[in-house]
């Protein structure tokens, strides 16, 4: 059986398969907007994260997402909604 490599939260540093977490791309182009686990490749940089809030939130703290992915920290912060909302539209979220 082939083992899949584990990924490290850039947050908590907890060590998953990368289904386990989600993705954060950068996608490289003018915008350099940040896409939520991108269901197509896109050339960019990618750090993965606990699907919680908690866990970005805290990253955002302590400006990983922006040196992970290297982005302005109004870039990182803009990913909470779009986590949030991504979060209540999945089954990943708080259980009800
Ligand atoms: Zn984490």
């Amino acid at each position: 059986m082939n083992k899949s490599p584990l990924r490290q939260c850039i947050s908590c540093r907890k060590q998953l398969s990368r289904n386990g977490f989600i993705r954060l791309t950068k996608v490289h182009d003018d915008s350099c907007r940040i896409i939520i686990n991108p269901t197509k490749y896109f050339f960019g940089r990618s750090a993965y994260i606990c699907s919680s809030t908690d866990c970005i939130k805290a990253a955002l703290k302590q400006k990983k997402i922006e040196k992970m992915l290297r982005v302005s920290g109004k870039t990182a912060e803009g990913i909470i909604p779009k986590l949030e909302n991504y979060l209540s539209n999945s089954c990943l979220g708080v259980p009800a």
